[in-house]
């Protein structure tokens, strides 16, 4: 812990040091959140997942300062009979694993529906039954898409708040049909949502729901041939930094149209941390976490992270540095989007006094520049080597 200051909550009560089981701790999310615990906090981390890549920093050398505070768990969720007996020795769970890249929900809607739901459910089970806090991570995909959206494109009640901020409890989620396989993931999440709120009315399981509006910054998805599969598809921050990396054109979907709020994961990461240290306040609530100050279309955010990325790579940008791509042919069948989100953030606010800070520029600078150091020199090595024929 960085300073010897005893830790208080926002009630002014000391925080017991507590041990949490987090799953997918490997993740973009988990990786940012181990962090902040090993830094700032006097916590303990049973860290699980499949892969250790993303938290190997934390992990070696034995000398860290935080090395008995941290144990990492080679565990597939899906089949590991350790997982009860790692909850059962910890106060906490924060449940982080799943499929979560949209390019996977249509293509593998069936892993995706096992992943988001079936997956899930012993983590619930485990919690309910031994009396352990849960706090799991849905998404913001599962208010689908907004009401404004069902609206004449021209109609003034498009600009009417009512009919596009998404609200914890009083929005409805709205999909698209079933062959709209898109929406798999969301369904799925958003029945692990019911299931856990459902124990917490009947069973009294003390719980905490996050539904993250895009949370964007370092080690978030891979880049495809570097670190990840070459045919591989991951959100649109990778996407993005590959194509400018490699010198190529950013895609964009059906022309770039839809809305998005991204937020630093580093911001969003203080909202988990107050959730973690404030159960009283915490329990029982869903929280949409992001930042309704930085929205663009799909399209602002390709033109942006341009600017940004010549800033930081010393590099010109390309004189057309963006292409429109039809949905059908960058995902495939079955995709849909969300035409918009933009968080309510009422309940956050009153429960924990969260605010998110940092601007969309400032936070592809960082995120950028830290793309810029990791993968540079990789492209640049692997685009000169002779292709095999
Ligand atoms: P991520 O893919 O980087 O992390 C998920 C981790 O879970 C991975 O390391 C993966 O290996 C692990 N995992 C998956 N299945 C597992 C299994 N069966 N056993 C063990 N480990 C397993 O994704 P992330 O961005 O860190 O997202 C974490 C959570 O937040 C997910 O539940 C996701 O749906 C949710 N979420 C994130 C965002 C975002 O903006 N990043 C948005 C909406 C929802
Ligand atoms: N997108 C895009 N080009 C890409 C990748 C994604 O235009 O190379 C779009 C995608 O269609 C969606 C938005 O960017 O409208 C955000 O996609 P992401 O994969 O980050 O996840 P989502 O926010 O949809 O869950």
């Amino acid at each position: 812990m960085a300073s010897g200051v005893a830790r208080v909550d926002l009630d002014g009560r000391p925080i017991k040091p507590m041990t949490i089981c987090m799953i997918g701790a490997g993740g973009f999310i988990g990786s940012h959140l181990c962090e902040k615990l090993m830094s700032e906090t006097p916590h303990k981390v049973l860290a699980l997942d499949v892969y250790s890549d993303k938290i190997k920093h934390l992990l070696e050398p034995s000398t860290l300062p935080w090395a008995d505070r941290i144990q990492f768990h080679r565990i597939n969720i899906k089949h590991d009979s350790r997982l009860e007996g790692l909850i059962k020795m910890s106060d906490l769970t924060v449940n982080l694993a799943a499929i979560c890249t949209p390019a996977d929900y249509n293509t593998r809607p069936l892993d995706t529906i096992y992943s988001n739901f079936i997956d899930a459910l012993p983590v619930v089970k485990y919690c309910s039954e031994n009396g352990k806090r849960l706090i799991h991570f849905s998404t913001c995909e599962v208010y689908g898409k907004t009401i404004g959206s069902f609206l004449p494109k021209d109609s003034p009640l498009r600009q009417d708040p009512a009919y596009y901020m998404l609200s914890e409890d009083a929005s409805p989620c709205i999909f698209g049909s079933i062959e709209k396989q898109r929406w798999s993931y969301a369904c799925a999440k958003q029945l692990i949502e019911r299931l856990i709120y459902a124990e917490g009315a009947e069973n009294g399981l003390e719980f905490t729901i996050v539904r993250p509006f895009n949370w964007i910054g370092p080690r978030m998805d891979f880049i495809p041939g570097i670190d990840g599969p070459s045919e591989g598809v991951p959100r649109v921050l990778a996407c993005f930094s590959n194509a400018l990396l490699r010198r190529q054109q950013l895609k964009l979907v059906d022309g770039g149209q839809s809305q998005r709020t991204f937020i630093f994961i580093k911001d969003a990461i203080e909202a988990v941390l107050l959730m973690i240290e404030n159960s009283a306040r915490a329990n029982g609530h869903i929280f949409n976490v992001g930042n309704p100050n930085n929205e663009v279309t799909v399209r602002q955010l390709a033109e942006m992270m341009t600017q940004v990325y010549s800033k930081v790579s010393g590099e010109p940008p390309l004189e057309v540095p963006t292409i429109d791509v039809s949905s059908k042919e960058f995902y495939g069948e079955g995709y849909d989007d969300s035409d918009k989100r933009i968080p309510d953030m009422t309940i956050i606010n009153r429960q924990l006094g969260w605010n998110p800070k940092t601007s969309l520029w400032d936070l592809l600078e960082s995120t950028l520049t830290y793309q810029h150091r990791t993968y540079a020199e990789a492209i640049k090595k692997a685009i000169s080597q002779p292709v095999a024929t």
